[in-house]
């Protein structure tokens, strides 16, 4: 069964992109059909994300009716195929978002997972995705102003006839996580999926237009975001850096096991 989340916030600058592209990616990884769309028609970014700014149709030119849907998919880091926007306003004014539906239906008869990368605000392009998704995931900073917006986004969508499946707490101080996750559940009422620490590989990464999960895959935010994916597939997450470690360590504790012999013969 195919499940679309779409990723969103309130306002902007909360990580939605780092989330939709690092999550898709994962799942993809994790061997799910994974399909990402930039639905943020007026600041486009998962492009820039992923070195796809310059690629000929986007979702503007899908959406303006200019190209079909097929000529603005494009295979991604891990097979996660990607629908990038445009980054350009003329682009923007062009394009109709009530045709989102139809691009929205055509695309869930090819996946397991559709992550939608939601504008921030309540505009018209921002609250479709809110009612379109089966579960809006929510992405909130722990501080003050974000936790708000959270809250209003949570409102809007539940007013639209969507639903909250919970938030994903990013930025968050890792020695404080679970004190802030307690509080998060509290005050905002929805489950925490996920938390996300402050990093400074996401933004190493970034630059480098490669997702995190496959640039520093052994980093803390790569580990925190395959725990949230391998939970939304239902498959125990899996800390192959810890596994290969005691894999070194059984290496060398039977060498020395050996070498102990040889020498006591
Ligand atoms: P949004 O899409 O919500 O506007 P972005 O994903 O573009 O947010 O993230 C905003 C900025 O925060 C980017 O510069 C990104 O590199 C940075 N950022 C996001 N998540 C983290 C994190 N866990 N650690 C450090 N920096 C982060
Ligand atoms: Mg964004």
């Amino acid at each position: 069964m195919v499940k679309v989340y779409t990723i969103a916030s309130g306002k902007g600058g909360t990580g939605k992109t780092t989330v939709s592209v690092n999550l898709g990616t994962m799942l993809a990884k994790l061997g799910k059909e994974t399909y990402l769309m930039d639905a943020d028609i007026g600041m486009a970014n998962v492009g820039l994300i992923l070195g796809l700014q310059d690629v000929p149709v986007t979702l503007h030119e899908i959406l303006a009716g200019k190209n079909n849907i097929d000529e603005g998919i494009y295979t991604g880091p891990a097979g996660l195929k990607v629908i990038p926007s445009g980054i350009s306003l003329q682009g923007f004014q062009q394009a109709d978002p009530d045709k989102i539906r139809d691009v929205l239906s055509e695309i869930i008869k090819r996946c397991d997972f559709l992550l939608i990368d939601a504008p921030a605000g309540i505009s018209k392009d921002g609250v479709v995705p809110l009612a379109a998704a089966d579960e809006v995931i929510l992405v909130v900073n722990p501080e003050l102003s974000s936790i708000v917006d959270a809250l209003k986004t949570k409102i809007l969508t539940e007013v639209v006839g969507g639903r909250v499946l919970g938030t994903i707490v990013n930025r968050v101080d890792p020695d404080k996580s679970e004190v802030i996750a307690k509080k998060m559940e509290k005050v905002l009422g929805v489950k925490v999926i996920g938390i996300i620490p402050e990093d400074a590989n996401v933004r190493r990464a970034s630059a480098v237009r490669t997702p995190i999960v496959i640039k520093f895959p052994d980093s803390i935010a790569s580990k925190a975001i395959k725990k949230i994916a391998s939970d939304m597939i239902g498959v125990a997450y899996t800390d192959e850096t810890t596994q290969a470690k005691s894999r070194e360590g059984f290496i060398e504790r039977f060498s020395k096991a050996l070498f102990k012999k040889k020498s006591e013969k």
